[in-house]
């Protein structure tokens, strides 16, 4: 029997989701061997005609980046999203608050080479998606065992439960009680063991909303410690501005 064909890909971002599969070493060396490997752009160069399994890091903030997604989705069978900036928009979005051209002057100078850039947008605002993995960067235990689950052929599902969840069940005192406007409130959980709280960091929400998040419930904290919805939306704004941004051009 053919083995599965696996395509590991980025578009606009930093490659720091496509780095933790890397940091999986020795626990990829049996998905690996189950697998071809097509494509890997952290690990290998190359391209087939055919994917089994596409994995995709970055979003689309180019002309280039759409017909790169949709060329890949032509011939993939299983679309899978990674990390923030795939399955949210992630950081790129920041760029949709700005003006493209000053920016690019004030970081590039007359250096600034001109491309045809769009809103910064998550895969699925372009193409059916199949399975997304959530995280900036990713958890590599959630990548691992997804991964599995495909090539098993059986279900995979991330939490729909927030951060709060696993951050009481790991004894953290909540931030909120430091005047910290903490967003594992509402933030898909998944990253435990590495959640931000339990190194004393606020969730920033790069997991992206949980489906139904308890917005009632995050009120009455707010109320509790003296924050207004301004102050918590402008924490949001880092990785769940893509929603406002996509939502004004349809
Ligand atoms: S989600 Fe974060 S770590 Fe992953 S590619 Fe985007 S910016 Fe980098
Ligand atoms: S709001 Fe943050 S610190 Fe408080 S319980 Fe939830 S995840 Fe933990
Ligand atoms: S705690 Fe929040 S910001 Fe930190 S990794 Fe988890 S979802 Fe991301």
């Amino acid at each position: 029997m053919a083995k599965p064909v696996l395509c590991i890909d980025s578009l606009s971002c930093c490659e720091g989701c496509g780095l933790q599969i890397l940091n999986c070493e020795t626990e990829l060396l049996p998905i690996f061997a189950a697998c071809d490997v097509g494509r890997f752009r952290e690990g290998s160069d190359g391209d087939v005609d055919h994917y089994t399994i596409a994995f995709v890091e970055g979003s689309i903030v180019t002309a280039h980046d759409i017909e790169k997604i949709q060329e890949l989705r032509a011939k993939t069978d299983i679309l899978v999203a990674l990390g923030a900036c795939a399955t949210i928009g992630g950081v790129n979005v920041l760029k949709n608050f700005q003006d493209p051209d000053d920016v690019g002057k004030y970081v590039y100078g007359d250096k600034r080479a001109w491309f045809p850039h769009v809103p910064a947008r998550p895969l699925k605002a372009e193409v059916k998606v199949d399975l997304e993995i959530q995280g900036c960067p990713i958890n590599p235990l959630e990548f691992l065992e997804a991964t599995r689950c495909l090539l098993m052929g059986k279900p995979f599902k991330a939490p729909n439960y927030p951060v709060c969840v696993p951050c009481k069940l790991a004894d953290n005192v909540c931030l909120w009680h430091k005047g910290i406007p903490c967003l594992g409130v509402v933030t898909r959980a998944g990253c435990e063991p590495y959640m931000c709280p339990s190194a004393g960091h606020k969730c920033i929400g790069c997991r992206g909303l949980v489906d139904k998040p308890n917005t009632n419930a995050a009120k009455d904290v707010m109320a509790e410690f003296g924050l207004t919805v301004e102050d918590v939306l402008r924490e949001f704004r880092l990785f769940q501005g893509i929603y406002k941004e996509v939502s004004q051009e349809s």
